[in-house]
């Protein structure tokens, strides 16, 4: 909660306009009086805050498996969310099955339609913002998680959406939700999701788009110049042993030379989350071969991470994604180790690691969409009537 001339400061307005802006919001409905603060040794200062009710977007994270929705209020807090839900392969099932699954969220907690403000979609593709209007057609990309996903789904639902990326979309989400990454302005979110790993960088207090708004690639990170060729033309990419399908391939090709202590991962067929979890278990249960493999991965990705807070000036590196679901904490031992020895060389002071604080798993990037979409998206909710139009 702020005062109107703490408002003014940290916006860089003039009291007198920041009063103009309060009043306008007030009577609109979207902030509210909330007390005055004490002690500041002059006249008490009215406090404002945010009128979460006053307005709602929702978050969809989109991965190879499954679809995470989350109902986020204007105060940026979560207010419902649905079960994990399958993501169909096709553009035009995909956009059925996002705007479905919105209107279940919207039914089920009597959130009316005209107070959203709109849909944010998080997933791989485009890794700068692209937002589409209400029930207008546009230009396409020809992309997996793309425009053309967002104009079906805005035409389905008459909601206007911000497809954006998912890595991305948590270094945002955190930007704008956490005090330590809002506070840092230079940190990065590690993502690993069923399709694989990116990165979402903030410097400056900016998000690093990039030449070609693919800024971040962690997983293309080279971790052994001598290593296996990666489809990027580099080699021995960090993709090729910490993601999901990585994984997979690896444990699939021990199953089938060593009968005796098999993981038990399905032969062939896509990757699958559960067989990945299953890697995990047997890597806590004591499994030798599984325990190696998890242990290489929070390794490579804490080393990887370190490169880049070492390359980008970083003091703070976020961990979200279902890749992390049941190795966190493995993960973020390895990472402090590294963040330790700088210390103890006196390098990189303050530097932490953490996981998200947005949500667990994929859940973080479906909270981060659904931030960018207040943030980004027209406000196309009719005002509240306020209780009170004070200066
Ligand atoms: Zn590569």
């Amino acid at each position: 909660m702020l005062s109107r001339v703490e408002l003014s400061e940290r916006m860089g307005f003039t009291v007198a306009a920041m009063t103009n802006i309060v009043r306008s919001l007030l009577s609109d409905g979207f902030i509210e009086e909330a007390g005055s603060s004490g002690n500041t040794g002059g006249k008490p200062r009215t406090l404002l805050r945010i009128k979460g009710d006053s307005a709602y977007a929702v978050g969809v994270s989109v991965d190879l498996e499954s679809m995470s929705f989350v109902l986020v209020n204007l105060a940026g807090d979560v207010v419902d969310t649905l079960p994990t839900r399958a993501s169909p392969q096709g553009d035009e099932t995909l956009a059925a099955e996002i705007a479905r699954g919105v209107d279940d969220l919207l039914e089920r907690t009597e959130v009316p339609r005209d107070r959203v403000i709109g849909v944010g979609i998080a997933g791989q593709g485009p890794h700068g913002r692209s937002a589409t209007g209400r029930a207008s057609a546009g230009p396409y990309a020809d992309q997996w998680l793309d425009d053309e996903v967002g104009h079906l789904v805005t035409r389905g639902l008459d909601l206007p959406v911000l497809i954006q990326n998912d890595a991305n979309a948590v270094a945002a989400g955190e930007f704008s939700l956490s005090l330590d990454a809002r506070t840092s302005g230079n940190f990065a979110c590690v993502y690993l999701g069923e399709s694989g790993l990116g990165s979402g960088i903030f410097t400056d207090g900016q998000l690093l788009l990039g030449s070609n708004s693919y800024a971040g690639a962690i997983a293309h990170l080279s971790i052994d110049v001598d290593g296996p060729e990666c489809f990027c033309g580099s080699r021995g990419c960090l993709e090729l042993y910490s993601a999901p399908r990585s994984i997979i391939e690896a444990v699939r090709a021990h199953d089938e030379d060593a009968a005796d202590d098999a993981i038990g991962v399905a032969a062939s067929g896509p990757v699958t989350m559960s067989d990945v979890a299953r890697v995990y278990s047997a890597a806590r249960s004591g499994h030798p071969y599984a325990a190696e493999l998890v242990s290489d991965i929070a390794r490579y990705v804490a080393s990887a991470s370190a490169t880049m807070a070492t390359l980008l000036d970083l003091n703070l590196i976020v961990f979200s994604g279902d890749g992390f679901l049941g190795i966190e904490e493995l993960c973020l031992t390895a990472a402090r180790d590294v963040a330790g020895r700088f210390m103890e060389v006196g390098a990189r002071p303050g530097f932490a690691v953490r996981m998200s604080q947005l949500g667990p798993g994929n859940v973080a990037a479906a909270v981060g969409a659904a931030v960018g979409a207040l943030e980004a998206l027209p406000m196309q909710v009719p005002p509240l009537i306020a209780a009170s139009g004070g200066a």
